[in-house]
Order: structure tokens, then C-alpha cells, then sequence
């Protein structure tokens, strides 16, 4: 308890925003004012809110803060971690060992990392309140046991605030409750604490998949049910406002983006890996998927905001498997547009020699690449529509001097036409666990 609270403390500081602002952290006042022992804290709590949860406009000038600043700041990075489930033995790759968990939640304190709950985001991108310049938020995906069983008691040591993003129907007493779902009352247990619970849909279904077989007025009712559906399930059962959205295996189109925006969220997140900015669009936030299987993520994450504490060059790589490299389309994605943006995360190559980027598609050849060096992106610039069923792309750049390359494969299926022969996906609804998806493709 001490520990969050010295945190949130230690955040508020460093970003030097108006104490008032404080009121505005969701579970701060539930944490303070339950507590006898206030007084170490009272002249920040002074003006706390007394209704944590309701974000109040900035319009109200509290009595200046000695060391208010005098304009919103729209500097800082934010890297968004998403977690699944925690077991000692990892089934797959969407489960992470708790030791390495932890290991991982330490190395963001030693990387300097300030980890922020939602809210402090959201309300970041509002203009209503400044961050430190290096923040991280953590989710954690699905609404499985192990997030409140396990990983929980880990987060609390730390003292870090961190967001559920769960599926209505996987909830327990719900259509696809399993042995391992977490109940309502748990997670109302978890929001009386102060944990952000926020919507990952109803079912799970992968949003451009679904769009097959339905009619554009069905593809977008059925969104709305999906969308709309959950955030207002969500907060009927805990009785709060939920202002986020995480797509399932990170998966959106135009048609998704558009109803998250009308069904009233505030964020949507993907499980594309970027360093987000004040400016990064609401309805498509990257997320890093940090799978047990792929540490090379988590110290991409790291690096990728500055923050790596490991060196840079290390591995001997030669190959590196598109996976974990996150990429888009993922690997074995079905994509719908005739000129999708393809794009890979280089980071965990190494220093990549920009001028030495190559990229190939199969039945098209080399095409150009935009190569944005702050995030190290690599997009390919695409001259004609994909005509073909499937496609393998192969990224090449020297690292070092050495000549390194990858590959990873996905299908293109003309709106309204037959399946392709063979996708990878879509992954059916029922195995949020992604154990079909043969570890390969990052989830959420
Ligand atoms: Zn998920």
C-alpha cells in the first residue's frame, strides 16, 4: 500500500504537475482514504476529488502548486507492455513464467521507466495532465485467473498500476467461461484496488476475419454488439467508466476503428510494438505483446524508448524469425486491402545500417521502403495492388556490416471473395488462448 502510494508520489513529482491532478488517478483516493495514515500525504490529497473515477476538466486552477508548470506538455514517450497469463510452465507463448515477469517489471525501474496507470495516459493525451517523459503502462489481456492470481501480488510489490483488458463472454457464468476465467467479483475486487478495467470485446473475435460472410450493414452491427456491447456489459457489472479497447490479436480495420471511436472509446490498442507519442492516433495504439517465449521484445520495448540497460549489438544473428520482430501484416494474417501497409519493427536486429534496408515481396520484387529511424520502422512503399493469394516478404539490412535477413508470409483476399486456400488465420473465437496460432503470431 505504502509502496504504490510512495510511486504515484514519486510520478507525480517528476512530472512536476499540479498536486490537484493527483485527485484524478484512479484508486488513489480509494487507496488514501481507507487509510488512517493520511497526514504523510495530505498536502497532496488536500484537493483530491472526492470521486476519483469521474475525470474532472482541468478548468478549475487549484491554488498554485509551488511547482505547477505553466503549460501542458506534450513531450514523452509511452510503451504500452500486454501480458496474457502466468504459469510456471508456460503452455505457449501467450503465458509468461512469473519469475521472468517479475525479472522484466524490475528492469523498467532500473531502465527508469515511470509506470503510469491508464488513466494518466488518457488523461496525458486530453491535455490534461503532464507524464515523465519515459512511461510505461501495463495490461494484462483476456480476464484469466492467473492475471489476478499471479501477477497481481507481483505488480503490488511494485507498487505499479496496471489495466485488464477482458472479454465479456469469457468471464465467468458466461458463454466461454472456462477453468481458468476470472469472475466478476474478482475483478471487482481488483477495481476496489484501484486496477483499471477496461473492454477487449465480447467474444474475442478476430475483427477482420468476422468481416467475412456478413454484409457491410451485419459486419457493422455485429462490431457494434462486439464493441458497444462489452464496454456496456463492463460497466454494469463493476459500475465504472471503461474508455479503452484492446482489438483481439490486436486486429482492426477502418470499419472497427470507426464504431470504437461512436461506441465512446477513448483508446483502442493494438499489439503492434511502438513507442507511442501525444500524437499517435487514438484508435490504433501499439501495444508490445511480451511473450514468455520472445525476451527480445521486452528489451525491444526497452531499447525502443531509450531505455535498454542491456547492450545493443550482442546476439550473433544472421536469420532472426519474423516474429519477433512484429510486423504487419503479421504473420499469416489475411489482409483485405489491395495495397495493405506492410511494415516491420527492426529493433531487434540491432543498429541497423539504414542505407543497407532491402525489401522483397514474392510475385513483386524489390519495393521501395520508408525507413523511420526514431521508431525503427521499416514500410514498404507499394506501387500496385496485390493480385495474389499469398504473399512472402523478405526484409534484408546490414547489422554490423553483416548481411542479416527475415521473412514472414500473409494472404490477400479480395473483399466479398472465397477464402484463400491455406490462412493462418482466423484463430476461432473459442481458444482466446491462441494455442492454435502455433505461437507465431502476437496476440492480445
Ligand atoms: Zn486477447
Amino acid at each position: 500500500m505504502i509502496r504504490k502510494f510512495v510511486l504515484l508520489l514519486a510520478i507525480g513529482g517528476a512530472a512536476a504537475f499540479g498536486a490537484h491532478k493527483l485527485g484524478w488517478v484512479p484508486g488513489l483516493s480509494r487507496l488514501i482514504h481507507p487509510e488512517p495514515a493520511v497526514e504523510v500525504v495530505s498536502p497532496v490529497v488536500a484537493s483530491a476529488d472526492p470521486e476519483p473515477s469521474a475525470p474532472q476538466p482541468p478548468a478549475v486552477p487549484a491554488p498554485a502548486p509551488v511547482q505547477q508548470k505553466a503549460e501542458h506538455s506534450t513531450r514523452g514517450s509511452v510503451m504500452v507492455l500486454c501480458y496474457h497469463r502466468f504459469e510456471n510452465r508456460p503452455k505457449n507463448s501467450m503465458a509468461i513464467q512469473p519469475e521472468e515477469f517479475e525479472r522484466q517489471l524490475g528492469e523498467l525501474q532500473k531502465a527508469g521507466f515511470s509506470v503510469i496507470p491508464m488513466a494518466d495516459f488518457l488523461a496525458w493525451r486530453r491535455g490534461e495532465k503532464d507524464i515523465p517523459e519515459k512511461s510505461c503502462v501495463i495490461s494484462i489481456d483476456d480476464g484469466y485467473r492467473s492475471g489476478y492470481e499471479v501477477a497481481w501480488p507481483i505488480l503490488k510489490k511494485f507498487g505499479y498500476p496496471f489495466t485488464m483488458f477482458v472479454y465479456t463472454d469469457f468471464m465467468k457464468g458466461q458463454r466461454m467461461a472456462g477453468g481458468q476465467s476470472m469472475s466478476w467479483e474478482e475483478l471487482a475486487q481488483m477495481r476496489d484496488a484501484g486496477v483499471d478495467i477496461e473492454s477487449h470485446t465480447v467474444s474475442h473475435s478476430d475483427f477482420r476475419a468476422a468481416k467475412r460472410g456478413r454484409t457491410p450493414e451485419q459486419y457493422e452491427k455485429w462490431l457494434r454488439d462486439e464493441l458497444a456491447g462489452s464496454k456496456k456489459l463492463i460497466e454494469q457489472k463493476l459500475g465504472i467508466l471503461v474508455k479503452c479497447v484492446a482489438y483481439p490479436y490486436g486486429n482492426h480495420n477502418a470499419e472497427a476503428r470507426k464504431v470504437a471511436i461512436e461506441a465512446g472509446y477513448e483508446a483502442a490498442f493494438t499489439v503492434y510494438g511502438q513507442r507511442l507519442s501525444y500524437h499517435s492516433p487514438a484508435d490504433m495504439l501499439g501495444r508490445y505483446a511480451v511473450e514468455g517465449t520472445k525476451p527480445q521484445i521486452f528489451q525491444s520495448a526497452l531499447k525502443m524508448i531509450g531505455g535498454g540497460v542491456s547492450a545493443d549489438e550482442g546476439s550473433a544473428v544472421g536469420h532472426t524469425a519474423a516474429s519477433s520482430m512484429l510486423t504487419q501484416p503479421m504473420e499469416g494474417e489475411v489482409v483485405t486491402e489491395a495495397r495493405p501497409v506492410i511494415k516491420a519493427n527492426v529493433a531487434t536486429l540491432g543498429a541497423v545500417d539504414p542505407a543497407s534496408i532491402e525489401m522483397r515481396i514474392s510475385g513483386v520484387g524489390m519495393v521501395p521502403v520508408k525507413f523511420d529511424a526514431e521508431n525503427k520502422l521499416v514500410e514498404a512503399v507499394l506501387k500496385e495492388d496485390l493480385r495474389e493469394p499469398n504473399y512472402t516478404v523478405i526484409l534484408s539490412a546490414k547489422v554490423g556490416g553483416r548481411k542479416i535477413e527475415t521473412r514472414w508470409s500473409f494472404s490477400y483476399q479480395k473483399e466479398g471473395a472465397a477464402p484463400p486456400p491455406e490462412p493462418a488465420t482466423p484463430v476461432a473465437p473459442t481458444a482466446p488462448a491462441g494455442a492454435s496460432v502455433k505461437g507465431k503470431k502476437p496476440k492480445s
